[in-house]
């Protein structure tokens, strides 16, 4: 893996950035370069917002590796706004999640990685603190 990809996913992981298709218009995540819906050429960086809704959602009760001690923990497919399905942890909850639910971005610690204990950072979803205007 190369810097420029390396500086990429941390985009990726601190903020929400994917791409915008210049041909059509569609928002893309996570960047792929080329356009899932006219498979043209895509490559200009798009920053969503953040926010969308829980599309569905299903606990985790057996967790892989590194996660154990987060566990059980809602797993999420959310609807961004934006159009983009990604798939994300829950967090903050209060009870379980609900379908429609209105999430938005958190970047939290995601886990430790094996003995040297390299902490892992990513985004999850947390239910909107504000309420939307
Ligand atoms: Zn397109």
């Amino acid at each position: 893996m190369n810097i420029a990809q390396n500086w990429r996913l941390a985009d990726q992981r601190y903020q929400m950035v994917g791409e915008e298709c210049p041909h059509c218009g569609v928002k893309i995540f996570p960047p792929r370069d080329a356009c899932p819906n006219c498979a043209r050429p895509a490559q200009e960086l798009y920053t969503f917002a953040g926010k969308g809704e829980v599309y569905s959602y299903t606990v985790v009760l057996d967790p892989p590796e590194g996660f154990e001690g987060q566990k059980p923990y809602y797993v999420a497919l959310v609807k961004l706004d934006e159009g983009p399905m990604v798939t994300a942890q829950l967090t903050d909850l209060e009870g379980g999640p609900e379908i429609g639910m209105r999430v938005e971005m958190v970047t939290r610690k995601l886990r430790t990685d094996g003995e040297e204990g390299i902490i892992v950072y990513g985004y999850k979803f947390r239910p909107l603190l504000l309420p939307e205007k």
